[in-house]
């Protein structure tokens, strides 16, 4: 049955760098028998400009009826003056919360070829691998109550709530496990249970979700360590898997191990799979419309929704592999060049043109 795409470019660069993951996308349709067709929509301040909302009801309809989501990137300097809920990130807010998008699955990619880039040793990270899961619906940033208020000697008091029901980590410890299924098949969860009650549920909760996937190697580790972990030897994670709040500081910190923001792509899932397929970065307005921005995680978002969403794991391969080979080419956008021998300064289009060549020579 042929499979819906919903494609949201969004602002700033994000409508260059879909423009090459679209060229992919055709060409597993042509060359390689994708049963898929694209939809188009508006998000952020695109969708302001047209409908005065960055999550309007006519993206909602579209986004609903998809299969898979891929997104570009949303924000801009001319949108920063609007009211909080009209601005281009509210549509990001809008649409995960609409398709209840609650795990959020970041990994931390590091091409060999790329292991300069990063600020740690070439050995520690070369050939890193890592999917950080997380989850993204609950937690302290939604929990109630929450506010500032003052006490009775006058002082004011910020307080959150983090709060975790079974059911929120029942489900987010599937996904992952189901995750680290396609992959090492080994999970270690995140939490904080010496200190916090919640995180002791957590624990135990995740412990007995463990016991449907005797497959996976299952440990946990308390953020704190986690952090030092991810520092110091980080290729001893496979996937991992922790709350909001958590996973919000430990993807970053993972991600910045690779060097490189334009390499980087991520999904949120719903209960079902269905996903919406984005890279890490932002919509970059400094050098959106010059053909210079690194198209590549966007690209493997791509591949990403193929293996999480649509089930072509194969043709996800396909995709990693040209990437690759792009990459041990020599070619570079001007984020991830190294005046380097044997690399070349590549645009936009260019690089994802290789794609597309190496992809058709696989
Ligand atoms: P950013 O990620 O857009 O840019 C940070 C720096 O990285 C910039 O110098 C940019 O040129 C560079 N960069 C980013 N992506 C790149 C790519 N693919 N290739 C080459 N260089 C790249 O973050 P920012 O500057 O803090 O934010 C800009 C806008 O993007 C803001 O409006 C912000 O709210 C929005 N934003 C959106 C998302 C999203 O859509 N998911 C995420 C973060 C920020």
């Amino acid at each position: 049955m042929t499979q819906n795409i919903l494609v949201l470019p969004g602002d700033g660069i994000g409508k260059e760098i879909v423009a090459e993951a679209i060229k992919v996308i055709e060409v597993l349709k042509a060359d390689f028998g994708l049963d898929v067709e694209l939809s188009h929509g508006l998000i952020g301040g695109a969708a302001y400009d047209e409908y005065k909302h960055p999550y309007p009801e006519e993206t909602q309809k579209l986004a609903h009826a998809a299969d898979a989501i891929l997104l570009g990137a949303v924000g801009g300097y001319e949108y920063e003056a609007l009211p909080r809920d009209l601005r281009p990130e509210r549509g990001l807010l809008g649409i995960r919360a609409d398709l209840k998008l609650f795990s959020n699955l970041r990994p931390a990619i590091l091409n060999a070829e790329l292991a300069d880039a990063s600020s740690l040793k070439p050995e520690v990270v070369s050939g890193l691998d890592i999917m950080i899961v997380r989850e993204l619906t609950g937690g302290i940033y939604f929990g109630e109550p929450r506010g500032i208020r003052e006490l009775e000697n006058g002082e004011k008091q910020g307080y959150n709530t983090l709060v975790y029901k079974e059911s929120e980590i029942e489900q987010i410890a599937h996904s992952a496990f189901q995750i680290a299924m396609k992959r090492d098949k080994r999970l270690c969860s995140v939490d904080k249970a010496n200190v916090l009650e919640v995180m002791e549920l957590w624990h135990e909760v995740v412990e007995r979700v463990g016991k449907e996937y005797p497959e996976v190697e299952l440990s946990h580790m308390y953020v704190d360590n986690a952090a030092m972990q991810l520092v110091k030897e980080p290729k001893q994670f496979d996937v991992m898997v922790t709350g909001n709040m958590f996973g919000d500081i430990l993807s970053d910190a993972a991600a910045m191990l690779t060097g490189s923001i334009g390499m980087l792509p991520s999904a949120s899932l719903d209960i079902n799979g269905k996903g919406m397929y984005e890279p890490i970065h932002g919509s970059a307005p400094d050098i959106a419309g010059k053909n210079i921005a690194n198209p590549l995680a966007t690209i493997t978002s791509v591949s990403m929704m193929l293996r999480y969403s649509l089930d072509h794991i194969e043709l996800a391969d396909k995709i990693d592999a040209a990437v690759e080979a792009v990459l041990k080419q020599g070619l570079r956008t001007q984020d991830i060049f190294a005046d380097a021998e044997g690399t070349t300064a590549v645009s936009t289009s260019e690089i994802g043109d290789a794609v597309v060549s190496a992809l058709r020579s696989l």
